[in-house]
């Protein structure tokens, strides 16, 4: 039985789109080893949305059911799609989620949890039953560090890089976030790099982010551990008929012409950002394909939420995709020159992927430190806002995408930068992921042993 000569891995993603692919391609390099058999845990919706076909034999899918909540459809069980006031509850009703994820241990006996944010009873849980239980973060190490030292020293010392500082409006916003934290249960955001057992992972490389993952090393007092990036594999994407003219859309245009617009999964812009941004694209006048995704329950007509008469301007020139669009097949068209991002970390890691420099536009939370961070390593020009609100300006944004995909006034330099780490990332030696293969079995082994003496 394969079961009994590899070790057993538990992993509990956080219920969003931005944590099942990292946590699900980690899951399939682990099964590649033969090592490791993995149960990959998480809710029945999110399990429907993965593809099963490709999945290797090793990794076995298990249903978590989420407790009732009156507040929480049962159909919106994922932070994708929902809107703002849902998500604290779904935060919530997963938080209470204990005492199910505790007969989900009892039943599957595994040697090694790798569990998510907001899930407080998982390293507890698991130590309580002598599981080692790690940590394995999908967000950038430079938004993590600047997070967990301000949680840490509360202003009293300065964040030793300072080309991730937050601008005024940015602090404000994260102070709610940080408010919205607090109701839900202190210290849960940072629960599980206090908890993680001895060591942590994350969706990164130390070529991308190597000073911040020492930092956090210190601040965390554990070893972190780089393990990405994970980007998805290509050929899960569903093919459809929407997909291929897209594609096709793209084969007609010339080399680098093109600018891809997203804003990933989770944030919809407000009519405002949609107006600015509509404007903007037109200004610079240049090729464009946009995912847009109205919030749900809202109008859904998205002719209605573009400025009038942009659809007839536009045309031939931009492609409006609604609600999803096949992000990693058009970056990897040598049409796309440039990369308009809300900054979301596997986006930003897509784009290092596939080589296309990047426009940031961080929308909230994390976002703005991916953005600086990506400044900061020269693979992107950040769009100009207003320092004090926030506003977005419709000639500065297309002064910058322009600059980004015609490579001009420096947009030269960022393309020639995300080349560099472009190639760097894909010359990558596996002898890094043994490390951390042996330290996972490294650990797990001791698990077998403790519980078999
Ligand atoms: N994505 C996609 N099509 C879309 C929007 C997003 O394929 O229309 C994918 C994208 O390639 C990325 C993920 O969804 O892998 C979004 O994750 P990210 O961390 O960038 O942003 P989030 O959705 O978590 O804000």
């Amino acid at each position: 039985d394969v079961k009994s000569r590899t070790q057993l891995v538990l992993m509990v993603p956080w219920l969003a789109h931005g944590h099942v692919t990292p946590y699900l391609e980690l899951a399939k390099k682990l099964s590649k080893t033969n090592l490791f058999f993995i149960y990959f845990c998480s809710t029945p919706i999110i399990l429907n949305s993965i593809n099963q076909e490709n999945l290797p034999k090793n990794i076995q899918l298990i249903e978590f059911p989420l407790p009732s909540s009156p507040l929480l459809p049962s159909h919106q069980h994922t932070t994708n799609g929902l809107p703002k006031n849902l998500l604290s509850t779904l935060i919530q009703t997963f938080g209470g989620a204990g005492s199910t994820f505790a007969n989900i241990l009892d039943s599957l006996c595994p040697d090694l949890l790798i569990f998510d944010g907001y899930q407080p009873w998982a390293p507890e849980l698991a130590s309580s039953r002598k599981i080692p239980a790690i940590d394995f973060l999908i967000i950038g190490t430079a938004s993590v560090s600047f997070f967990y030292h301000h949680y840490l020293y509360a202003g009293k010392r300065e964040f030793p890089f300072s080309g991730t500082f937050l601008k005024d409006y940015e602090a404000k916003q994260l102070q709610l976030t940080a408010e919205m934290n607090i109701s839900i249960g202190p210290d849960v955001a940072f629960n599980g790099l206090e908890k993680s057992h001895e060591i942590i992972l994350i969706n990164t490389c130390n070529e991308i982010e190597g000073k911040y993952v020492d930092y956090l090393s210190t601040l965390s007092n554990k070893k972190v551990i780089p393990v990405g990036p994970l980007i998805r594999e290509m050929g899960t994407t569903t093919e459809n008929e929407e997909n291929s003219k897209i594609i096709q859309w793209l084969d007609k245009k010339d080399e680098s012409s093109c600018v891809y617009v997203s804003f990933g999964s989770e944030y919809f812009l407000s009519k405002e950002e949609i107006e600015e941004i509509a404007h903007s694209l037109e200004l610079s006048e240049l090729n464009f394909i946009w995912v847009v995704r109205l919030p749900l329950g809202e109008d859904t007509n998205i002719e209605n939420a573009l400025p009038k008469g942009f659809l007839d301007r536009v045309e031939g020139k931009g492609v409006i995709v609604e609600k999803w669009a096949p992000q990693a097949r058009i970056l990897e068209h040598p049409s796309v020159g440039g990369f308009l991002c809300h900054c979301g970390w596997n986006s930003i890691l897509e784009s290092l992927h596939f080589g296309v420099p990047l426009i940031t536009m961080p929308m909230h939370l994390d976002q703005h430190t991916h953005s600086r961070m990506a400044v900061e390593l020269g693979t992107a020009m950040e769009v100009v806002r207003d320092d004090k609100n926030g506003k977005l300006n419709k000639e500065e944004t297309a002064k910058v995408i322009r600059n980004v995909v015609t490579e001009k006034n420096g947009g030269e330099n960022v393309k020639a930068k995300v080349k560099e780490f472009r190639k760097k990332i894909r010359e990558k030696r596996e002898e890094e992921f043994d490390q951390v293969v042996n330290k996972l079995v490294d650990l797990s082994t001791k698990n077998k042993q403790t519980v078999n003496t």
